[in-house]
C-alpha cells in the first residue's frame, strides 16, 4: 500500500466545540477519480499515484478517512443578499488540517460529501458539472495570480443527485489557507460568548496575521489587514473581469483567497451592470458593485468584532470606523496601480486616472470585449475603426512615450498584465458538456492553456475568441 503523506494537525478541531460538529462525510457508492491536481498534489507534499489509488480515491469519495484526519462540519452565519441567516457547511466536511514540509497548513475540505447539521433542506450533495466548474475556474485564478482556494481533486459518486433532471454526483477536494469566513465571525458575534469571539480571532491573528500577536490592539489589526486584503483581492477580479456572482459574507474569506465558485463567470463584453447569476435579479453583485459590496462586508466584519475593540460600545464603533473608513481609497489605489500596470505606464501622472476612464467610457458604449481591448493594446493590434478609439490610441501613445522606457519593454510589462486569455464561459460550458459525457480531453486542453494567461502562446489564440453573438444571456446558477 502506498503511503499518500497525509500530514494532518487539526488546530480548528481544538476550537471550542459550538464551532463545529463531527462529523463523517456519507459514504459513497461507487467512487471514481475524475481529476486530480499533480502540480497541486506536489506543492502539498503528497504521493500523487497514491492519491490515484484505490485507498487515495476512498478519500476523496468519503469512504475512507486518513489518519490524522477529524472530520467535521463548520459552524458559521452570514448575510445572504443582505439578510442574515443561519448557515454552516451544508455539504462539506474538512478532513482537517495538511502541513507540508515547508510546514505551511492547508485546509482539506470535501465540498459534496452528504448531509451534515447545516444542511437544512438540502441534500448535502454536489453533481459533477458545478464541482469541474469550481475545478476549472480556480485554478485559471491561481494562473492569473489571484488568491484562490484550489482544486485537489474531483471524483464521480456512483450516485445520482436529483436537480432539475438527475445528474451524476461529485465531490470536489478543496484546498484553502483556511475556511474562516466573515461569516464565521457574525456566527461568533451573534450565537456564542465573547470568549468564544475573542479565541475565534486570536486563532485566526495566529494563523494568518502572526504579526497581529505584537500590535498595541490585534482585533483593530486583524480588521485592518483583513480589509487591505479584500480591497487587493476585489481590485485583482476587477481588473481581469471576473466577477464572482455571490458575494454573500460567508464567502468572503478571512485569509484573502477567492471562494466559492457558483455562479462566476468572467465578463465578455465590457459593462458594470453585468450580472450572470440567474437569482441577482437586482444586480447586487453585479461587476461594476463589487467593490462597493466588499467594503460592505467589511463594514459587517468590523461590526461582528466590536465587542473586542473598546469595552465601550460607542468608542468600539469609533475606533472600527477610522479603521475601515479608506476601504474605498485603498481599492481604488490597488486598482489604479494594476489599471495603469495593464496599460504598461510605469510612471505616475495626474491625468492617467482620465486616461483610464475614457478608455472604459469607450468599451462601454462601443461594446467592447474587456479581455480583448486590452489584449489588442498589448499586442499593438489596436484594430478599432471607430475615431474615438484611434485618438484615445494616439493619447495613449504619446503618454507612453513620455516615460523612460522602450517600446518593446512597455509591451512585455503589459504581456505580464494583461490575460492573453480567460475561461470563457462558452469554452467552459463545452467543456463541462464534454467531461459529462465521460470525454475529459476538451477539459484537460482549456486547463493547460489557461495554465499560462500570460504565455500569449500561438496555442492560446482561439480561446481568446468571444463568444458568438447570443440573443440570449449566459445564466449561472448557484449550489447546484
Ligand atoms: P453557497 O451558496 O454554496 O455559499 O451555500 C450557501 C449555504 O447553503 C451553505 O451553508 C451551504 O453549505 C448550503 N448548501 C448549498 N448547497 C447545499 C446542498 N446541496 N445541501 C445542503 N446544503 C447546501
Ligand atoms: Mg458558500
Amino acid at each position: 500500500m502506498l503511503n499518500a503523506n497525509w500530514n494532518f494537525d487539526n488546530s480548528y478541531a481544538r476550537l471550542p466545540e459550538r464551532f463545529f460538529t463531527r462529523i463523517h462525510p456519507t459514504p459513497v457508492s461507487d467512487p471514481e477519480l475524475v481529476m486530480l491536481n499533480r502540480s497541486l498534489a506536489e506543492e502539498l507534499g503528497l504521493n500523487v499515484e497514491a492519491l490515484a489509488s484505490e485507498e487515495g480515491v476512498a478519500v476523496f469519495a468519503g469512504n475512507h478517512i486518513p489518519e490524522g484526519a477529524e472530520p467535521l462540519a463548520q459552524a458559521y452565519a452570514g448575510h445572504q443578499f443582505g439578510y442574515f441567516n443561519m448557515l454552516g457547511d451544508g455539504r462539506a466536511i474538512l478532513l482537517g488540517e495538511h502541513v507540508n514540509s515547508n510546514g505551511e497548513r492547508v485546509d482539506i475540505q470535501l465540498k459534496g460529501s452528504g448531509r451534515t447539521p447545516y444542511s437544512r433542506g438540502g441534500d448535502g450533495r454536489a453533481a459533477l458539472g458545478p464541482m469541474l466548474r469550481e475545478y476549472i475556474i480556480s485554478e485559471a485564478m491561481h494562473a492569473l495570480r489571484i488568491p484562490t482556494t484550489r482544486s485537489l481533486a474531483v471524483v464521480t459518486t456512483g450516485e445520482v443527485v436529483i436537480r432539475e433532471t438527475e445528474l451524476r454526483g461529485a465531490i470536489l477536494t478543496r484546498v484553502a489557507a483556511s475556511h474562516l469566513r466573515v461569516g464565521t465571525f457574525q456566527y461568533a458575534a451573534r450565537f456564542l460568548s465573547k470568549e468564544e469571539l475573542q479565541t475565534l480571532a486570536d486563532y485566526a491573528i495566529k494563523r494568518h496575521y502572526p504579526n497581529g500577536e505584537h500590535a498595541s490592539n490585534r482585533y483593530l489589526f486583524l480588521l485592518e489587514e483583513v480589509m487591505k486584503k479584500q480591497a487587493a483581492l476585489v481590485a485583482k477580479w476587477q481588473l481581469v473581469g471576473f466577477i464572482h456572482g455571490v458575494m454573500n459574507t460567508d464567502n468572503m474569506t478571512i485569509s484573502g483567497e477567492t471562494i466559492d465558485y457558483g455562479p462566476c463567470a468572467f465578463m465578455d463584453v465590457y459593462d458594470p451592470k453585468t450580472v450572470f447569476s440567474s437569482i441577482d435579479t437586482q444586480g447586487r453583485y453585479a461587476y461594476g458593485n463589487q467593490p462597493y459590496i466588499a467594503g460592505w462586508n467589511i463594514a459587517r466584519f468590523a461590526e461582528s468584532l466590536l465587542p473586542l475593540f473598546h469595552d465601550e460600545e460607542e468608542k468600539a464603533i469609533e475606533l472600527a470606523q477610522e479603521v475601515i473608513a479608506p476601504f474605498p481609497t485603498l481599492y481604488e489605489t490597488y486598482w489604479l496601480k494594476g489599471m495603469r500596470a495593464k496599460l504598461g505606464l510605469c510612471t505616475e501622472e495626474e491625468e492617467d486616472k482620465k486616461l483610464i476612464g475614457e478608455l472604459l467610457h469607450l468599451m462601454h458604449t462601443h461594446r467592447a470585449d474587456y479581455t480583448n481591448t486590452f489584449r489588442a493594446l498589448t499586442l499593438d493590434e489596436w484594430n478599432f475603426s471607430e475615431k474615438e478609439f484611434r485618438d484615445w490610441h494616439t493619447r495613449w501613445q504619446q503618454r507612453i512615450a513620455r516615460q523612460d522606457m522602450k517600446k518593446e519593454e512597455v509591451y512585455e510589462f503589459m504581456r505580464q498584465n494583461n490575460p492573453a486569455i480567460v475561461p470563457r464561459n462558452y469554452r467552459v460550458e463545452e467543456a463541462l458538456a464534454a467531461a459529462e459525457q465521460g470525454d475529459n480531453t476538451v477539459m484537460e486542453r482549456l486547463l493547460y492553456v489557461l495554465s499560462a494567461p500570460y504565455a500569449y502562446t500561438k496555442e492560446q489564440d482561439e480561446y481568446a475568441k468571444p463568444p458568438a453573438p447570443s440573443d440570449r444571456p449566459y445564466r449561472t446558477f448557484c449550489g447546484t
